[in-house]
Parts: C-alpha cells; structure tokens; sequence
C-alpha cells in the first residue's frame, strides 16, 4: 500500500492549531488504523445504544386467563412503537417477532409482530386472540363475558360468537 495517504480534514486541522509534532503522528496513526479496519458499509452507527438494546427484551407478562399461555411482550398499549402506523382500537400486547432480524435503525420501516392479546372489555381478564379464549365484536371479550353479552349483540355477531363456541367445544 502506498504510504502517502491523502490527509483528512482532521490531520489539517491538527497542523493549523500548533501540536506538538508527535502528537499529530499519532493522531494520524490513530485515524489511519481506524480507517483500515471500517469497511465501508460498516459505519460504527449501526450499534445499538445499550437503551435500544434494552427495548429489545420482552419484559412484560403477558398470560391469557384462558388458555394459560405465557409469553414475555414488548409492548401493551395501543401504539407499538415498532409497528409504525399501527393504532389498535383497544390495549393490546404486542410481541417483536423473534424469527425476524430488527430493520436497520435509519429505516423507518415497521417491524414483525405478534399481537398476543388483550384484556376483556367486561371483566379486565387478560385473554390471548385465539377463538377458544377471546371473541372480537367491537372490542375484546372473553368468552364467559362474551357469552352472557350474545343477547344485546346483532344477529351477526352473535352467530359468529356461537360458530366459534361450537367450533371450542368440538
Ligand atoms: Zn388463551
Ligand atoms: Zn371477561
């Protein structure tokens, strides 16, 4: 390799504010092995901020009145930060996808995700989306709720939450 480097704007910088001479040669040392070893599309911004990192780990529990299920979620709310353009109706935990590698951070597209569930509107249970724990008509019920509420539903409704008791029971 060719030892005359075109000098950086910061070695110039160096000479203009009177160093000591070896303080500029290590300096430009320092900034030759830091080139060196950068590849181009490796830009150091591409670490995660130990913050960030942080809002990868699923800390809150989430388990379905139901059925048991237990799972750790990212989120419960109705906005999910990292499913842009996401806005559910009522809260609801939301899981990351954890098969899918997290979109690079300057990338504002939205991510994978689960939602796992939500609370009954009626009695605040937490229930998980499957049809052998929760109906949806408007918002989220469980099914014990969602049974004493069939009568004031429309016939749509309830005939899709009868379908669903049926198909738990079979
Ligand atoms: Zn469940
Ligand atoms: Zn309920």
């Amino acid at each position: 390799m060719e030892a005359d480097q075109p000098s950086t704007s910061s070695v110039s910088l160096s000479i203009d504010n009177d160093l000591a001479d070896e303080d500029l040669v290590l300096n430009d040392e320092s900034a030759e092995i830091a080139r060196l070893q950068l590849p181009e599309e490796d830009q150091p911004q591409d670490k995660l901020e130990p913050l960030e990192e942080d809002e990868r780990i699923a800390k809150i529990d989430f388990r379905c009145s139901a059925c048991d299920m237990h799972e750790l979620v990212h989120y419960f709310g109705r906005q999910p930060p990292f499913a842009l353009g996401i806005k559910y109706l009522e809260d609801t935990y939301v899981m990351r996808d954890p098969f899918q590698p997290p979109p690079p951070r300057w990338q504002s597209k939205p991510e994978y995700y689960i939602a796992m569930g939500s609370k009954c509107s009626s009695c605040s249970k937490v229930v998980c989306k499957d049809g052998a724990c929760s109906f949806y008509y408007t918002r989220t019920v469980c099914l014990p709720c969602g049974k004493a509420e069939l009568k004031d539903w429309p016939v749509e409704a309830q005939a899709r939450l009868r379908k669903q008791l049926e198909d738990k029971d079979k």
